[in-house]
């Protein structure tokens, strides 16, 4: 049975980018007689807003979309987040971090694949009493993975499943020491979507191209916990008439204000 999901942040209106995975992740569902999840992946609470919630499931109401009840809302689950952290911690694999931005943009110029600075692991040298010294001083901190030793936890080489492609090979070494738990939640986007794919069952995992290089990370995540892993089907973003992917930050046009009826805007985009 295939589960898919769409996975939205509620950080704003939703775009023709939004659409396009929403119905790609459902046709995927159906065409296989299988399940469609809605997730509204809202642990950033300095960028996340109710209205955009409550705006989201209209916008899929309003194209004719159904998905499954209860929706999993990411921030009323960050007691399962912390538990991974924790477990994680317990295995060694896990250091406080108490390096600012600017610390971090001093140390070291170089890029994640998905565009974070990498972490010089400034913080993975500090002593004992040190580390002590500042958590008890309640000194604000990230929770970072130790990607060194996450990799000998887990030996072996690491790929994904890729629709129409087969298995692809993984390097989650590029990610660094990663952040999983940040400063303001207990939780990161590749903790809380690697968690929830898991626990809702989710077998095949639809979204941009953009996110494809955060798979290898997943990966790695996955094997860390022993996660079933899903496949994977990364499709292609939807770009203005410059070309430019369709983004919140650029203030790309919310569904509704376009003109279109739900049948223009799925025959846009090709469904
Ligand atoms: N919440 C993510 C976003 O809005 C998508 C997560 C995913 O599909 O893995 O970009």
């Amino acid at each position: 049975m295939i589960t898919t999901r769409f996975a939205p942040s509620p950080t704003g209106p939703l775009h023709l980018g939004h659409a396009y995975a929403a119905l790609f992740a459902e046709r995927r569902a159906r065409e296989a007689g299988g399940r469609f999840l809605l997730r509204i992946e809202d642990i950033d609470e300095t960028r996340c807003r109710p209205e955009f919630t409550a705006a989201i499931f209209a916008d899929l109401a309003w194209l004719g979309l159904v998905f499954e009840t209860p929706v999993r809302v990411q921030s009323a689950h960050f007691g399962d987040y912390r538990g991974v952290l924790d477990q994680l911690a317990a295995r060694g694999l896990l250091y406080p971090c108490f390096c600012t931005r600017a610390d971090i943009a001093r140390a070291s110029r170089a890029r994640t694949p998905d565009g974070a600075p990498l972490y010089p692991g400034t913080c993975r040298a500090l002593p004992a009493e040190r580390r002590a010294a500042l958590l008890a001083a309640g000194t604000p901190h990230a929770f970072r993975l130790d990607m060194a030793a996450a990799l000998a936890a887990c030996p072996g080489p690491l790929s994904h499943h890729e629709a129409g492609r087969g298995q692809i090979p993984c390097h989650p070494e590029r990610f660094g020491d990663v952040v999983l738990g940040r400063k303001d939640c207990p939780a990161s986007y590749h903790l809380a979507v690697t968690h929830d794919d898991a626990i809702q069952g989710v077998t095949l995992v639809t979204r941009g191209e953009d996110l494809r290089p955060a798979t290898d990370l997943h990966r790695l995540l996955q094997a860390l916990m022993g996660w079933k892993a899903p496949q994977y089907a990364h499709h292609r973003l939807i770009t203005d008439a410059g070309g430019a992917r369709l983004a919140k930050r650029t203030g790309a046009a919310g569904l509704r204000t376009l003109g279109l009826t739900p049948a223009e805007i799925r025959a846009r985009l090709g469904f």
